[in-house]
């Protein structure tokens, strides 16, 4: 059982055309596989086509950062997971804390995200994550497993689908949990995700939360950690490689 290493880059609603071309090349100049890490880089649905064209033949892979629930039809404003694939897409964020909070997403949402993402032959990123107060409570890894058996879309499957475990409080704050902290809720994660999909030894779980260059070895060095989720930090190259390289 091996598990590549998932540096996935959550650009959020940051940089115009040529911005984001700009960090994709800069991106694609530099990253090669060092054999056992992946790349991702998620832009604004804007830029998915623009980045993607400048990472042609490159090591690094696009996707979205939500899609609709629905394959197509009269959802103004909104992108479906096969647009996306269309564009070149091969992953797609659902549930991410800012979807959830700014937009009411709840796990049955996500869940139905995630469905449609795998229908469109995407990689759905699961994101879950505890609240400062659900922490505080002992209640951390009790709300993370609820999220998880009511987010995993029907049909996953131990390589199509990603989990990512971002606590809600460490979000662009420069804050992280403990490293034993983010080694015991992965440890968890394994185990609840294992007994819905019947094992999850090939499963990938990605940190999130205010990963930085300094931190990035200690956290990519837990047992369970298969890669982390970057916000912040994806939007600087130099930072994003750092990270990427910090992976081994
Ligand atoms: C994120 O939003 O997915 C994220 C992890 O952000 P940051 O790295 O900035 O904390």
């Amino acid at each position: 059982m091996t598990r590549r290493v998932l540096i996935a880059g959550n650009w959020k609603m940051n940089l115009l055309r040529a911005e984001g071309e700009a960090l994709a090349a800069a991106l694609a100049a530099k990253f090669t596989a060092n054999g056992s890490a992946d790349m991702l880089v998620c832009p604004p649905a804007t830029l998915i086509a623009p980045v993607a064209a400048m990472l042609e033949g490159s090591m690094i892979a696009v996707g979205g950062q939500d899609c609709h629930m629905k394959e197509s039809g009269a959802h103004t404003g909104d992108v479906a997971a096969a647009m996306i694939g269309d564009l070149g897409g091969s992953h797609v964020i659902v549930g991410h804390s800012e979807r959830r909070a700014d937009h009411g997403e709840t796990d049955a949402t996500v869940k139905a995200k995630a469905e449609a993402a795998l229908a469109a032959g995407l990689i759905p990123i699961v994101c879950v994550g505890e609240t400062e107060a659900e922490r505080d409570a002992g209640k951390a890894e009790a709300v993370v497993e609820t999220q998880i058996r009511g987010s995993l879309p029907e049909g996953a499957t131990e390589t199509g689908v990603v989990i990512a475990y971002e606590p809600v409080w460490a979000i662009g704050t420069g804050r992280t949990p403990t490293t034993d902290d983010i080694a015991a809720m992965h440890d968890h994660m394994r185990t609840v995700a294992a007994s819905m999909l019947g094992g999850a030894g090939e499963l990938r779980l990605l940190y999130g939360g205010s990963v930085k260059p300094g931190n990035a070895a200690e956290i990519l060095g837990l047992a369970d950690v298969d890669g982390a989720l970057v916000g912040g930090a994806s939007l600087k190259a130099e930072d994003f490689l750092a990270i990427a390289a910090a992976a081994g």
